[in-house]
């Protein structure tokens, strides 16, 4: 029924979509295979573990649906729904909206932030959030689990209209991606950005890494007539196999980059997030954000806790990733300055900045 409507919905998809529905049905078709000739061999596949595979199978193609298109995130969020303890989409309302900043943020030189909803559906494997614990609203089940179900606060742009103010810099968010997978089913960002024409603050900044914000390039285009908005869009490595490893739920890199170029293409003001920098060649990666954007570069690399000893920092999840494939080196203080300052001298090279830090995301507040 959810294929059927996207496909009603989305006839210009229909040729991708497919393919990728191809290409699981030979999927599940070896794995049955393999399962019952491993049967009959007395191999050790039980029928219990069928209905894991079959949740694999269709998280995987959700995966990959989403990774593309608009369908993609609309069946990745309804179809997975559908397996037990994987409901993605959680409704409340929430007292205030507009937070006072503090630390890193309001070091930045934001005065508040905005968080439309709780726990984000990208579930990047290094993502410092959770870590957090109970900060910022969280409740135990969401930094248990991260990734795995958000809840969106229902009755933030009627909060927004009454909490705006003239002086306000506001950073949009430091605990969710407002345009994460599930904001496709959930649309909650566009009366947000109604709220925003209405009463405009002094900055507004867009963190995101999801090609959904185009979906809103139109009134994207309509708040920068009212006030100073940013983009400030995530591309973490040059190598979309590193991607895959640690951010599978992201786009791919070339569909990031894409997305950065549309942007300034219809004169939004976006910058590329170097953060976290994972695993790359970092002068390409340099390369490929500076021409994409035209903008000083932002940037961080892996926290890690013998730099940082308190608050926040990298997953376990990608600290074993890093461990297994070899990168260990990424998460040391040393080995990252010495990557920052690669950036730095490609970036200098054409008279731009690469800003790590509070430094680099106070050009997002200007
Ligand atoms: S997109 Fe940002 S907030 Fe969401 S999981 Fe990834 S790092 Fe965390």
């Amino acid at each position: 029924m959810y294929l059927l409507s996207g496909l009603l919905e989305n006839p210009v998809e229909s040729t991708h979509f497919f393919g990728l529905i191809q290409k699981q049905a030979h999927r599940l078709f070896e794995i049955f295979q393999r399962s019952f000739l491993g049967s009959a061999a007395g191999g050790d596949i039980q029928l219990g573990r069928m209905g894991h595979i079959g949740a694999a199978l269709l998280k995987d193609l959700g995966r990959e649906l989403n990774l593309h298109t608009p369908l993609g995130y609309r069946f990745y969020n309804r179809g997975v729904s559908l397996l037990p303890g994987f409901e993605k989409l959680r409704s409340a309302t929430a007292r205030t909206i507009l937070s006072k900043t503090s630390g890193f943020i309001a070091e930045a030189g934001f005065t508040h932030s905005l968080t439309p909803a709780r726990n984000c559906t990208f579930g990047c494997t290094y993502c410092y959030v959770p870590t957090m614990r109970v900060q910022g609203g969280l409740q135990p089940e969401d930094w248990r689990r991260w990734g795995q179900f958000t809840t969106i606060k229902t009755n933030a742009p009627e909060l927004l209209s009454r909490e705006l103010r003239a002086a306000q810099k506001i950073y949009c968010s430091p605990l969710v991606d407002p345009y994460q997978p599930a904001e496709a089913e959930a649309r909650s960002m566009p009366a947000i950005l109604e709220a925003l024409i209405e009463t405009p603050p002094c900055v507004f900044t867009l963190q995101t890494r999801g090609p959904l914000i185009l979906r809103d390039l139109e009134m994207l285009v309509r708040v920068a007539k009212v006030t100073r908005l940013r983009v400030s869009f995530s591309i973490t490595t040059n190598r979309d196999d590193v991607r895959k490893l640690y951010e599978p739920l992201c786009a791919p890199i070339e569909q990031r980059f894409e997305v950065v170029r549309t942007l300034c293409a219809a004169s939004i003001e976006t910058y590329i997030t170097l953060a976290p920098l994972l695993p790359c060649d970092p002068e390409e990666l340099a390369s490929l954000a500076l021409e994409a954007s035209g903008r000083d570069l932002i940037g961080d690399p892996l926290h890690t806790r013998s730099a940082k000893p308190h608050g926040a920092t990298t997953r376990d999840n990608a600290t074993k990733i890093s461990e297994k494939h070899g990168f260990d080196a990424w998460h040391q203080p040393l080995f990252q300055d010495a990557v920052v300052q690669r950036i730095r001298v490609i970036a200098e090279a054409k008279n731009l900045r690469y800003a790590i830090g509070p430094a680099g995301f106070a050009l997002l507040a200007r």
